[in-house]
């Protein structure tokens, strides 16, 4: 499997993953709005739009992070829980949604490959900006199938592959010059952030991508671009 620019073994894959958000945790946030020009939040907020929460449901937000999406739907009344194989994001996610008073959501360590919760206990399956760092993408589709109820929903936000002319070489040059850059000015971090531009250009295609979550055995399945698909919503149903 592939990390960054090197092949490298699965395990290998997951420990270095592990390591790049160990690395990132505290400076998580301020990077985000830096490398997006603050696009991200616009980004999140239509994710969860899409997703529409409501209150009772129980929803899963896996590869969670430092909390973006399961703040933005804990505001519904739905119970989420946040799930992320990282402890330090999850440490700094605890500790904003203690500073800005957001209560009742659940914590948890979770590889998004093998799942601890039972079948079919989940309303919604929300995963954004984290399916790319999963080492095994098509078994993550099945667990998140799995732990869903029927007529439960996925939905995933990821980086993609804009097709608007011209805009991909200008993103191109931006990402493989600027975001290592700003990784080394702001986070003194330079390797990381070279990791996650790589991950994003070794992600499959829309249409590719789409396909693997059929696989997994969603239908209705969707896929909605956001700046010519540089972003993704892709989304199903479980029946
Ligand atoms: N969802 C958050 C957001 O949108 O801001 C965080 C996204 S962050 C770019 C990617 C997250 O994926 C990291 O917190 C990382 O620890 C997590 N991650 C990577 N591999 C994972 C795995 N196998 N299972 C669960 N989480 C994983």
């Amino acid at each position: 499997v592939s990390f960054g620019y090197e092949d490298v073994a699965p395990e290998e894959k997951t420990a270095r993953v592990r390591g790049v958000f160990s690395s990132v945790a505290s400076s998580y946030d301020l990077m985000n709005d830096a490398m997006s020009g603050g696009m991200h939040r616009l980004w999140k907020d239509r994710f969860v739009r899409r997703v529409k929460p409501r209150a009772g449901e129980r929803i899963l937000d896996v590869a969670g992070g430092t909390g973006d999406i399961a703040f933005r739907m804990a505001a519904s009344g739905a119970s989420v829980t946040v799930s992320d194989i990282n402890p330090e994001m999850l440490g700094v996610g605890m500790e904003r949604a203690a500073k800005r008073g957001i209560e009742g959501l659940t914590w948890q360590e979770e590889n998004a490959e093998t799942l601890s919760f039972a079948d079919a206990g989940f309303d919604a399956y929300t995963i954004a900006f984290g399916i790319r760092n999963v080492t095994r993408i098509q078994q993550a589709l099945c667990e998140a199938h799995r732990v869903l109820k029927r007529g439960g929903r996925f939905f995933c936000l990821e980086f993609s592959t804009t097709l608007w002319p011209g805009f991909a070489e200008i993103y191109d040059a931006y990402s493989h010059k600027l975001v290592p850059k700003l990784g080394k000015a702001l986070a003194n971090d330079e390797d990381s952030y070279r990791y996650l531009i790589e991950s994003i250009r070794r992600f499959p295609d829309m249409k590719s991508f789409e396909g693997m979550i059929a696989k997994a055995g969603f239908v209705q399945t969707r896929v909605e671009p956001l700046l010519g698909g540089l972003v993704a919503i892709h989304s199903g149903w479980k029946i």
